[in-house]
């Protein structure tokens, strides 16, 4: 069991270090940013690196909306992310559902997830895995309710896209955490990537608030579980730095027996 911690991108490696991890997430942009990233100075060490690197693309993307302002560079700017994340040896870029915002038709929104693979497919392909995650809220959300997941994945699954189970946002979203596996499986076949974090917020509230394990509203137990079941690596998205991190690493070694 390959467990890890979201952290600072200056450098991730030592980050990893500090927390004992034996896989990173990080952005290659500001999040709030539709920058373009830059090279990086660390880049063979990245590569080299026993550690599992995982790229987080930007919030700005969100490849469903029915602006195509917004749709049409979000597109690129998740193409052009994926060759950055391959670029450094990365396992996947995790990007999420997105929404099509009140009054427009989530049905759009599939179509619009299905353009983004069929333009990558005409650009040469997508280098790494897509690892589509679900999300606690967002306005007519394409990845919140797993029956929508299931119609999402009825335009991408024959894409190979990859599925990253935020057990914050399930819960935050409305999904129940006990059997949760069994039922993303089963829509999606795959499990790529757990994002293990408590929720500051209640069951359905659509909040998007992480929390360290066992400082929430969810049983740590589940969390626990969902990792065992689905047999993916783990990224704790959590507060507290070093110490916060470490701590919600640990209890999973723990109480994983890994
Ligand atoms: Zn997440």
């Amino acid at each position: 069991m390959r467990i890890g911690a979201h952290v600072d991108p200056a450098d991730p490696l030592a980050e990893a270090a500090a927390r004992g991890a034996e896989a990173v997430q990080f952005f290659l942009t500001d999040p709030q940013s539709s920058k373009t990233p830059e090279p990086r100075e660390d880049v063979e060490r990245l590569r080299a690196s026993e550690v599992d690197i995982y790229i987080h693309a930007p919030y700005r993307i969100n490849v469903a909306s029915p602006n195509n302002r917004i749709r049409i560079p979000s597109r690129k700017l998740l193409l052009t992310h994926a060759r950055a994340a391959a670029e450094v040896g990365a396992k996947g870029l995790i990007v999420h559902g997105g929404h099509v915002g009140g009054g427009a038709d989530l049905a759009d929104g599939f179509v619009s997830w299905r353009k983004v693979f069929e333009y990558a497919e005409s650009e040469g392909g997508f280098p790494l895995p897509i690892l589509i995650e679900n999300t606690a809220g967002g306005d007519n959300a394409c990845a919140r309710r797993f029956d929508d997941v299931a119609r999402l994945w009825d335009e991408v699954g024959r894409f190979g896209a990859g599925f990253c189970l935020d057990t914050c946002h399930a819960f935050a979203g409305g999904e129940d955490l006990v059997g949760i596996v069994d039922r993303v499986k089963a829509i999606t076949g795959r499990i790529d990537l757990i994002h293990a974090n408590d929720s500051k917020g209640g069951f359905d509230s659509g909040q998007d608030r992480h929390d360290n394990l066992g400082s929430g509203k969810i049983d740590p137990e589940l969390v626990v579980a969902a990792i065992r079941a689905s047999g993916a690596p783990a990224i704790v998205e959590t507060p507290g730095g070093v110490e916060g991190q470490s701590a919600d690493i640990a209890l999973l070694r723990q109480r994983s027996g890994a």
